[in-house]
């Protein structure tokens, strides 16, 4: 299992303070979706859990440790998502603690993964806090969140935090392509920059892409509807054409102020709409937008949003023209 190339010195870091003897007990990790946090988590597990791992600390794959956790069954690493419910509940928490009051198995570390850390109702977060505050030695806590304000203030005080960041584009290409993905360009362009939705996106997210952006044409041509097509888009998902939305509405604000669009494929047909769209209304839907994806998967109408979006967009045109 390798450290992502973008992630590498993160992982360094850590493995300096593991030699140093002063790794923290609890971690939470953040940053954006698609980037890879998860796997770093895993990464990181793996090399604590390894019986004889390399130099630079990451897992040897071969051990006996590292046959187990590639089986699924290694007893030293334990992970919480949440079960039947969106939420970790309070009964998973405490098999943890009863788990953690247990001898160790085999390595020198025990690992517990949270994900995502911020699903833990209220119950659940208040009895991981004793766990927190009287950790058990040797053992490492990884809480990831792509939302941690939603934490609690008293469990974010009780973890470092480390922020994992977006890669630079030429890393996340560079990387893309060793999977062997064609179209690596556009995938990331479609991602928003995150190499591993990127990789899951596929063929069909270039078809998506496609479809969406020639209604988006038709609806500043007066051809479409905007409350039907808000109806059809949020299937199977709003964040994917909301996130699309935000990338044509910048590449417009980009066209319209002379420097050249972050989406080639899009570029000739938003050149042509952007001439006609006054820049500060431009500015107002980019807002839109931005508040749009901040208030998704909290408790709001998702297609009321989009609809929101797409009436707007589809008045903006005509109200430039006359
Ligand atoms: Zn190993």
């Amino acid at each position: 299992m390798n450290v992502l190339p973008w992630q590498t010195d993160a992982f360094t870091a850590l493995q300096q303070r593991r030699q140093a003897g002063n790794l923290p007990h609890a971690l939470l990790l953040t940053g954006p979706e698609g980037i890879g946090r998860r796997h770093f988590a895993e990464v990181l597990a793996a090399s604590l859990l390894c019986l004889s791992p390399y130099a630079d600390g990451s897992a040897c794959g071969s051990c006996q440790a590292c046959q187990l956790r590639q089986a699924g069954t290694h007893p030293d690493l334990l992970t919480l998502s949440p079960e039947e419910s969106r939420v970790i509940r309070i009964d998973q928490i405490r098999g943890l603690t009863e788990r953690l009051g247990l001898s160790r198995h085999h390595a020198a570390w025990r690992v517990v993964i949270i994900e995502p850390a911020e699903t833990m109702n209220v119950a659940a977060g208040n009895a991981l806090l004793k766990t927190l505050e009287e950790p058990p030695p040797e053992t490492l806590l990884i809480l990831l969140a792509s939302r941690p304000a939603l934490l609690p203030a008293t469990i974010r005080s009780r973890c470092q935090r480390l922020s994992l960041v977006m890669p630079p584009r030429d890393a996340a290409l560079a990387w893309l392509r060793e999977q062997g993905v064609e179209a690596a360009e556009t995938l990331l362009d479609l991602a928003g920059g995150a190499p591993l939705t990127a990789l899951a996106l596929g063929q069909e997210a270039l078809v998506r892409h496609g479809n969406l952006f020639r209604q988006w044409i038709d609806l500043a041509d007066g051809r479409a509807d905007p409350v039907k097509l808000a109806a059809e888009w949020i299937k199977p998902d709003a964040e994917r054409p909301i996130q699309w939305i935000q990338a044509w509405v910048g590449d417009m604000i980009r066209l319209r102020q002379g420097a050249r669009a972050r989406q080639a494929e899009t570029e000739g047909a938003l050149q042509k709409l952007a001439g006609a769209i006054d820049l500060v209304r431009l500015h107002r839907l980019l807002d839109q937008v931005r508040e749009a994806r901040r208030l998704l998967g909290s408790q709001v109408n998702e297609q009321t949003i989009l609809e929101g979006i797409l009436i707007y967009w589809a008045n903006l045109p005509r109200q430039a023209r006359t």
